[in-house]
């Protein structure tokens, strides 16, 4: 480190790492918590580019969900049956494991049901998919432990208030979290158990060095035995020739709204467009499908064409009749690649990386977090 530094930050708090993680986002987290909770002895460093958490996990949706089916027969056209349903096992076990280290009441969590609408113009991809359910019930039995997962919700859907809706498929085992909850959570979890979480710290590079690591960072150089990239869409920076593509997701919420009727997690467009309830607010998000080439960066920002759409959304179909103020609007960066499969490796001796959970981390992040800790052979 800097020679700035004195004796004791550098004896206590900068050197003997074991492990240093890369990314403080969920899979980050998680790896740090599972090595730590299985070998307290190690000494684990996260280093984190953010002043908080900058990468998707504090900025995504709160959906814990594991497919609706139009999303689901999009991914049959390009992927094998097998792939698919070892996707969906990843997401449902990482929602379990999620649930189980952080408990229910820290994340908030609430099963609502999940919901796939139709409007009124869409009627053949709603029969397409309503004729399917069954097919979907059978195939996802031997993941989901249920033979009852998804149901034609046709005969309630004035309940929600929402208009030129012609269809909606329910999926009961679906949830939704409080994602700053969840977060903070993970993040006092790990350093209740020792682990050392450094913010503002971007890490430049990683060289070779007899054996050990040094991991170059704008506030210095760390040394560890062993590193974890978990930088998700970021990844690029540090190894290229990885397929990891970054795509933005937006998102906003309305301010509060009296007597709201959506409640539970909501799919539309092939999962392209999502929306859920939020402590009497309606969060909306999505729409990357209308500008892919300008939604494949890692920089922040929000765009006109989706925010308009999104608003349009709101307006004529979710709240018709109201006009709530928009009150936050934001965007995350997810990381996604040909292959629908996290990558989890070594990528060469003592530098591990999981990355690409393709918009699907919160699911399955807790998950990918225990896979990457259980290659690290110390
Ligand atoms: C708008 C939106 C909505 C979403 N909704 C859902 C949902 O409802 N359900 C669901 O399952 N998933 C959802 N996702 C996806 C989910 O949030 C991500 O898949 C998941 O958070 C990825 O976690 P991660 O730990 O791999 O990456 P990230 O959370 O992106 O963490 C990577 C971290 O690495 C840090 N970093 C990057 N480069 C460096 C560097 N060089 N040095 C130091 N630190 C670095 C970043 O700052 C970041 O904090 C959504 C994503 C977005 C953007």
């Amino acid at each position: 480190m800097s020679n700035l530094f004195s004796y004791w930050e550098q004896k206590s708090f900068l050197s003997g790492f074991d492990v240093i993680i890369i990314g403080s986002g969920i899979v980050g987290l998680n790896a740090a918590l599972h090595l730590k909770s299985g070998r307290p002895s190690l000494k684990i460093g996260v280093l984190e580019s953010g002043f908080l958490p900058a990468g998707a996990s504090t900025k995504n949706a709160g959906f814990a969900c594991f497919g609706s089916i139009s999303e689901l027969i999009n991914e049959m056209e390009s992927r094998s049956e097998s792939e698919l349903l070892e996707m969906i096992s990843m997401r449902w076990r990482g929602l379990k494991k999620l649930r189980n280290n952080l408990g229910d009441s820290a994340i908030c969590f609430e099963q609502n049901g999940g919901y796939e609408v139709f409007k009124e113009s869409e009627a053949n991809q709603a029969n397409l998919c309503i004729e399917k359910i069954s097919w979907f019930n059978t195939f996802l039995k031997p993941v989901i432990g249920k033979h009852d997962i998804y149901a034609d919700f046709g005969d309630k859907i004035a309940g929600f208030g929402m208009r030129g809706i012609r269809n909606i498929i329910k999926n009961k085992y679906e949830g939704q979290i409080d994602t700053g909850k969840m977060m903070k959570a993970l993040l006092s979890k790990v350093q209740s158990l020792g682990v050392t979480v450094f913010n503002n710290c971007p890490v430049q590079n990683i060289e070779e060095s007899s054996g050990n690591k040094i991991i170059h960072s704008s506030q210095g150089s760390f040394n560890s035995k062993s590193v974890i990239l978990a930088t998700n869409a970021f990844i690029k920076n540090l190894i290229p020739e990885l397929d990891v593509i970054p795509g933005r997701g937006q998102v906003l919420i309305t301010e509060p709204i009296k007597d709201l009727k959506i409640k539970g997690t909501f799919h539309y467009n092939k999962g392209y467009t999502y929306f859920r309830n939020i402590d009497d607010r309606i969060l909306l998000g999505g729409g990357r499908d209308l500008d892919f080439i300008g939604e494949e960066t890692t920089e922040p920002g929000v765009t006109v064409i989706i925010q308009n759409e999104l608003e349009k959304l709101l307006y004529e179909t979710l709240l018709p009749g109201q006009k709530p103020k928009i009150e936050y609007r934001w965007s995350g960066v997810m990381g996604f690649g040909k292959e629908l499969k996290p990558i989890v490796k070594e990528v060469s001796p003592g530098l591990y990386c999981a990355v690409r959970c393709n918009g699907m981390g919160l699911a399955m992040g807790s998950l990918l977090g225990e896979q990457v800790a259980d290659l690290i052979q110390i």
